[in-house]
């Protein structure tokens, strides 16, 4: 038994998790165990130190089901950070600055060796959004795109009627283009489903940290249009 194999093609997507247990050992220990089929290539503890569970040259499997960018099940051409954190199940709480010094160094490590561009560094939440709520509205994603790793803007007050789950249009067919634009699984339907809120959640833990309630308020439509300005 095995936790990683081979990989057929460089990876160009970083997905960053938590690790969502109550402490990092629980975590590490679990990560390790080739009978728990999950791994990541590294875990970053809460006080700054990495460890590095599986060469980046392999496939760890640490995104299950996912995609962005067209790209489907992303273990494959993926490189997996863990972050310990014990998350929203266990008590999610901030991560620490030499956490995230690590997290940003490592980051930045690795971007030497592969091409990953800002727009495909992401959280799990993004490429699974139904599934996934992680690395979550507390990590600290601005500050890794000050760092120069991912993209960011800043969040600002917009007009416009919030519109959630329920509705149907031109308007929601048009959001989940932009969603599905910028990374997302969304193909657009003209329908505001569960699946459209899904995304819309994950997309405010990255994006629009302040409030996550799955509501395309005006604020949260005006991020969208202002990062695909960014990374087109
Ligand atoms: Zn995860």
């Amino acid at each position: 038994m095995s936790n990683f194999d081979a990989r057929t093609v460089p990876p160009s997507v970083l997905v960053l998790h938590y690790t969502g247990m109550k402490t990092g050992q629980e975590a590490i220990d679990r990560l390790r165990d080739p009978d728990a089929r999950v791994s990541a290539h590294y875990v970053v503890e809460e006080d700054g130190r990495v460890f590095r569970l599986v060469d980046e040259g392999r496939r760890a499997w640490h995104a299950g089901t996912s995609f962005w960018r067209g790209r489907r099940n992303l273990n494959g051409e993926s490189i997996g950070i863990e972050i310990v954190n014990p998350g929203h199940e266990w008590g999610y709480r901030a991560f620490p600055d030499a956490q995230i010094a690590a997290v940003t160094a490592l980051v930045a490590d690795i971007r030497t060796r592969w091409t990953i561009e800002d727009r495909d560094i992401v959280g799990h939440a993004d490429v699974a959004p139904a599934r996934k709520d992680d690395p979550g509205e507390l990590f600290p994603w601005k500050r890794l795109a000050e760092a120069g790793h991912g993209l960011w803007v800043e969040p600002a007050a917009a007009p416009g009627l919030p519109f959630g789950e329920g509705e149907e249009g031109a308007a929601v067919f048009a959001l989940q283009a932009g969603f599905t634009r910028l990374g997302y699984d969304l193909p657009p339907s003209g329908r505001f489903d569960a699946d459209t809120a899904a995304v819309v959640r994950a997309f405010q833990r990255h994006w629009r940290q302040s409030k996550v309630d799955g509501i395309a308020d005006g604020e949260t439509r005006a991020q969208l249009i202002a990062l695909l300005r960014l990374a087109a």
